[in-house]
């Protein structure tokens, strides 16, 4: 099973998945970011925190327990770095920026750093070209690292663009997997922001009309459940809700899961089930669904 994610829902999921069956990962990176001199992926390195159980569990960025001494010393020094950064977490920046500095692709580097925290399964990120999402509001255009944390998402948001997504490729193993694979799992991520991002590196989309498709909604009802996903759907022009997601998804969507709380929505392409997972057993169990689910589609 292929996975798309972003950097909390899917990662969250992960956590079970990896429980149940075998997966590999495709991950957004149109949030990266250079920071103090090194690329930080925020996705791809939740993904791997996630699955090697360490993450801090409760923002669900950063290892769990990391201590922030370079950051606020840093901050005395007269540098304020953008992201509140972990000392751990900066290593695993540290050790990439290496790699990429001394001519390593990002994907060997995300093979490398995987290995190093245990992670079997194969990550991948999205393309290796530097792509970024862009938040158009109505202060101006900002990177979405710029507008989530320094301005705390509160600028109404006109429009989301990726700069660059033009000349962005799907990496060779990537598609040399993508012909092997039947099952793709979407995970309850920012559909505009983690997934879009994926599906617009050439032709993504048309590679998943040939493949069975199961999505999570990171919506319930008519909001997410963490995060700024409804002010992006909403300036893109989508309803704020699991029926917003199917649409973003439909060209290529063969069921939805969403939210007991949505069931009124059940239909031939719409399940329902506890989508909310506080704990490592929320997540289990939710996976067992969904391997119900790729099952009976
Ligand atoms: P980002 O890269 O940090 O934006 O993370 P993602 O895109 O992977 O995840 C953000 C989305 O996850 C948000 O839209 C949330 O609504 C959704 N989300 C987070 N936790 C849960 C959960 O327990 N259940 C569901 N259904 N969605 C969740």
């Amino acid at each position: 099973m292929l996975v798309l994610s972003g950097g909390t829902g899917t990662p969250k999921l992960l956590r079970g998945l990896k429980e149940v069956t075998d997966f590999w990962v495709v991950v957004n990176t149109a949030e990266d970011v250079w920071v103090a001199g090194n690329k930080i992926c925020p996705d791809i390195d939740s993904v791997i925190y996630a699955i090697a159980e360490i993450i801090d569990d409760e923002k669900w960025w950063g290892i769990k327990g990391d201590t922030f001494v370079t950051h606020e010393f840093l901050k005395k020094l007269g540098f304020d770095e953008m992201l509140r950064i972990g000392d751990r977490d900066r290593a695993t920046h540290i050790l990439r920026s290496e790699m990429l500095r001394k001519g390593a692709s990002l994907c060997e580097a995300t093979r490398v750093l995987s290995k190093a925290f245990g992670v079997k399964n194969a990550i991948f990120p999205m393309c290796e070209e530097e792509v970024a999402t862009i938040i158009v509001t109505k202060e101006g255009e900002m990177h979405f690292q710029e507008f989530w944390v320094k301005n705390k998402g509160e600028p109404e948001v006109l429009d989301v663009y990726f700069k660059n997504i033009e000349k962005a490729k799907i990496p060779e193993e990537v598609k040399r997997r993508l012909r092997k694979e039947d099952e793709v799992l979407i995970g309850p991520s920012n559909p505009i922001t983690s997934i879009t991002p994926i599906l617009t590196v050439e032709n993504f989309v048309e590679i998943l009309k040939e493949k069975k498709v199961v999505a999570v909604s990171p919506i319930i009802g008519n909001q997410p459940y963490s995060g700024p996903a409804g002010k992006f759907m909403k300036a893109k022009g989508y309803e704020v809700s699991p029926r917003g997601v199917f649409e973003i998804y439909k060209d290529f969507l063969d069921a939805l899961i969403v939210h007991e709380s949505d069931s009124k929505l059940i239909s031939e392409k719409i399940f329902a089930t506890n989508t909310i997972m506080k704990n490592k057993e929320d997540a289990i169990k939710l996976s067992e669904y969904i391997l119900k689910l790729f099952d009976h589609i």
